[in-house]
């Protein structure tokens, strides 16, 4: 399952060298488990080809480009998120009960897992590692216009900030704003403006198509 993790030994940046910690830990726990017959190498393989082909944060994208384009999806997504979500076929573990929060210029909308790292799997994929740090996770609560900040979203100071804790039971999916000038764009073309940040918050959607991908 090398394949896997290959793109990550052509990063030099320094700030890898905890997550290369981690990898070896990962790497050493998997060749036991495999030894002792606990898991199945290939059942792995196709989780992990699952999580970074098929499932992220192209998906919540789509379901953000259908509301905004569709007021009846919309109106649904508002109103139960989980069942809307489904509709466009992405359901499933830690997925279960999700809520979507429309930003507007008066409230933006921002997720957090205080606790842990509670995340939309079915709509975003797996969290950035940002999500699960210690000083997103508190920061982010006391003094959320400073840390959006510094991922470079500066709101007008009259646009409230409401922050979204996510739990276990409740998972958020933020629905951007739609960016002005682009009436013509084709769904489809939508959804390549919305990146994963945009939807957990941290990020405001442009007119460029965002890159998915590692
Ligand atoms: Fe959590």
């Amino acid at each position: 399952m090398a394949h896997a993790r290959d793109d990550h030994d052509h990063h030099d940046d320094h700030d890898h060298s905890a997550l290369d910690e981690t990898e070896l830990r990962v790497r050493a726990l998997e060749t036991v488990l495999v030894q002792k017959g606990y898991v199945d190498p290939a059942a792995l393989d196709a989780l992990i080809d699952t999580y970074t082909t098929r499932i992220g944060p192209q998906n919540g994208a789509r379901v953000v480009a259908r509301a905004w384009v569709d007021p009846d999806y919309r109106a649904r997504l508002l109103a139960d998120a989980t069942a809307a979500i489904a509709e466009l076929g992405y359901s499933g573990r830690q997925g279960e009960h999700m809520v979507a929060v429309e930003n507007t210029p008066a409230r933006h909308n921002v997720v957090v897992c205080t606790l842990c790292s509670c995340y939309p799997w079915p709509v975003l994929g797996l969290p950035p590692t940002w999500y699960k740090s210690a000083p997103y996770r508190s920061r982010v609560v006391r003094d959320p216009r400073g840390v959006l900040a510094e991922f470079g979203v500066v709101l007008p100071p009259e646009t409230e900030i409401r922050v979204w804790d996510s739990t276990a039971e409740v998972r958020y999916l933020v629905i951007p704003q739609r960016p002005a000038g682009t009436a013509a764009l084709s769904e489809a073309q939508l959804a390549d403006l919305v990146s994963r940040d945009a939807m957990i918050g941290t990020a405001l959607v442009g007119t460029t198509p965002v890159r998915r991908g590692a």
